[in-house]
């Protein structure tokens, strides 16, 4: 893989400057993802050029699990185009070998870092899946003169027809960290084949490398969904939070994002599978006043208000700022009336009794326990099934055994940093049913999602019934009679949001 970049600001030699790369020495970088080469293949006064070259090792990175892996041996793991064509692994080296540059840091040339410069960047085999047309699409918009050179699939069998892969020229007046900010992102993006990367930071790595340029930019919600391929749940959230970063996008980038899920994949996302099973749960349990506890942005609550039959909805969490976002994206403001008066968006916790919580049909808590430490567990449990006492509540949390086919998750890491723990299908079911039989309810459990043979689904959920009223008198209802009369009411001093 090879990628230079040029330019003619005079004296040009201070390209090495920028990239921390003195232009008369070769470097070479043992990375993470092979062998990266920087030389200058020209350094003058009037143009000088700086190669990254990135000796990947393919057999390598199968033996080592980071590459393009799949179940037992097959061809495609060991002759494909990872070593030549550009991809995120070219990402990954730029990140590491121009860190300074990235950020837009030079200790020697501060000032001329954060200038314009005449600018080109070549890339020798840019696959772009997409064709030219999103080749232009990407770049143009940035404001780069685009120069694409298309690459027959076998010259000497024209009939073939055209390859993907293209010799691609970027040309502008750019500061060198905005460049490759930009390489950074989108390279990945018009290769979209699996990546080298993906865990849940990498919405952290796309929003810093897409700032500010990726929340305005036509083609974001491709971009966002191609670099975090396979990952859909991870894109809605980087796309929640890109259009915190424009408001006045949001709707318009919904809609679009809503015909792109549609048309890009018959292959629904994970959060889709679990917000239309909780709908038809609710739907079967026949709940009018619902509660979305841990409603974040408002997914489900969306959802709620288009069925009619939920005639009062509830949604709670303990960030403010998750609520505010939520109540823009429905926009409360401007619904109609009746539709207004059916759903509230409240503050609070769910670890402390809420008389607010009272009386609801069901209650939906979703990817929300795993949130909870696990001491803290014990009292969601009584806030909910004790004292809010939903008739229907649907629980759902991750299947922790279905971590390792996600193959770049490393082993033994959640699947979100704020995750305090994964439970099994086994730990899950069982913390279930005794929380059932403590509270006086009945659960059964559900997938959410396809089924493996081995590992389950990504998701899984409990769904809990309260049992058929105890008769008067009977040691159940004592019980519980007795544990209610023991609470003081703690009541909530939160906030309401209406
Ligand atoms: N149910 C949503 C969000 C899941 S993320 C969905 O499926 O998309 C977990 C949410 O739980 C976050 O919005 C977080 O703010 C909220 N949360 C975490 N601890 C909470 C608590 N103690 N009480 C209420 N909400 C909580």
């Amino acid at each position: 893989m090879l990628l230079t970049l040029t330019t003619t600001h005079s004296p040009a030699t201070d390209l090495g400057y920028l990239l921390h790369k003195n232009p008369a020495r070769l470097q070479s970088f043992d990375l993470s993802v092979g062998k990266a080469t920087v030389f200058y293949p020209e350094a003058d006064v009037d143009r000088c050029t700086a190669a990254l070259l990135l000796d990947i090792d393919p057999v390598g990175l199968v033996r080592s699990r980071k590459g393009p892996a799949g179940e037992g041996f097959s061809l495609g793991q060991y002759v494909n185009d990872r070593p030549y064509a550009a991809s995120s692994f070219l990402a990954v080296a730029i990140a590491q070998v121009y860190s300074s540059a990235l950020a837009g840091t030079s200790r020697d040339r501060p000032e001329l870092a954060k200038t314009a410069i005449p600018l080109t960047a070549k890339i020798s085999v840019m696959p772009c899946r997409g064709g030219e047309i999103l080749l232009r699409r990407l770049f143009e918009p940035l404001g780069y003169a685009v120069n694409a050179t298309h690459h027959a699939l076998d010259e000497q069998f024209p009939e073939w027809g055209e390859s993907p892969y293209f010799t691609v020229e970027l040309s502008q007046t750019i500061t060198l960290r905005d460049l490759l900010n930009h390489l950074y992102v989108l390279i990945p993006v018009l290769d979209n084949d699996k990546h080298y990367w993906i865990g849940e930071d990498e919405i952290q790595k796309l929003l810093k490398h897409g700032d500010p340029w990726l929340a305005t930019h036509p083609e974001k919600e491709q971009i966002v969904f191609r670099y975090l391929k396979n990952f859909k749940y991870l894109a809605n959230d980087a796309l929640a939070r890109l259009i915190e970063a424009n408001p006045d996008e949001a709707q318009e980038s919904e809609d679009e994002q809503a015909g792109e899920e549609a048309r890009v994949e018959a292959k629904i996302s994970l959060n889709e599978h679990r917000l239309n099973l909780v709908i038809s749960v609710l739907r079967e349990s026949g709940a009018k006043r619902v509660l979305d506890l841990g409603c974040s942005h408002g997914n489900l609550l969306r959802r709620l208000l288009d069925e009619h039959d939920f005639e009062q909805i509830i949604g709670l969490d303990v960030s403010h700022r998750a609520l505010e976002i939520a109540g823009e994206r429905l926009h409360l403001d401007r619904l109609p009336e009746r539709q207004r008066r059916r759903i509230q968006l409240l503050h609070g916790s769910l670890i402390y009794r809420d008389q607010r919580l009272t009386g609801f049909d069901a209650a939906a808590v979703v990817e929300v326990i795993e949130h909870l430490d696990e001491a803290r567990l014990m009292a969601f449990e009584r806030v909910l099934f004790e004292f809010a006492k939903p008739t229907t509540v649907i629980v759902t949390t991750p299947n922790v055994e279905y971590n390792v086919r996600f193959e770049t998750l490393p082993p033994g890491q959640f699947r979100h940093k704020d995750h305090r723990f994964e439970w099994t299908r086994r730990q899950f079911q069982e913390w279930a049913t005794k929380v059932a039989e403590r509270f006086g309810y009945q659960v059964r459990f559900l997938s959410v999602g396809p089924v493996d043979a081995e590992v389950g689904a990504a998701t899984q959920m409990g769904v809990f019934s309260v049992e058929s009223l105890p008769v008067a008198g009977d040691e159940a209802s004592k019980v519980h009679a007795t544990n209610f009369l023991n609470k003081a009411e703690s009541g909530s001093d939160s906030t309401i949001f209406s």
